[in-house]
């Protein structure tokens, strides 16, 4: 499989590894968001949240919280992001499951998701179409 994490993985890429234990490889993103930025990567391939098994994200955020302060402090940041996408449309650009972990500093510049105002009928609309779609097994 043509996939960059799981040569890294592999240790066919080089990396800059933080952390590594049975599942789990975490090392920092060749293009920082920020200072620190780091990746949460499962070892057993998957694509996204669809596809990955319960256990690998169970102790992904096991890790994220037991690393995110850490990482922090390290990097004398004042907050972290913890992000993750899924699909190309929501900017997965590695199609290997991953979470980040984005320190933020005081004035770093960058703009968090903008929200925005919309109507009490749309958000009703959305409310039902999402409901019937949890009715689904
Ligand atoms: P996505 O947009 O898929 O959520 O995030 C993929 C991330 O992987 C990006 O932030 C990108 O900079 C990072 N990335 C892509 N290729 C490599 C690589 O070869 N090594 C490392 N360390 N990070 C990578
Ligand atoms: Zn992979």
């Amino acid at each position: 499989m043509n996939c960059i994490f799981c040569k890294i993985i592999k240790k066919e890429i080089p990396c800059n590894l933080l952390y590594e234990d049975e599942s789990c490889f975490v090392f920092l993103d060749i293009k920082p968001i920020t200072k620190g930025h780091t990746l949460v990567v499962p070892k057993k391939h998957s694509e996204n949240l669809l596809d990955i098994e319960e256990k690998d994200v169970l102790h992904c955020m096991n890790l994220i919280k037991k690393l995110g302060p850490k990482i922090m402090k390290a990097m004398k940041a004042d907050g972290f992001n913890v992000g993750q996408n899924n699909f190309s449309a929501a900017g997965q650009t590695v199609m290997h499951t991953h979470f980040h972990i984005i320190p933020r500093y005081k004035n770093d510049g960058l703009k968090n998701w903008q929200n925005k105002d919309t109507s009490a009928d749309a958000l009703l609309q959305a409310e039902k179409e999402i409901k019937k779609a949890l009715r689904v097994p």
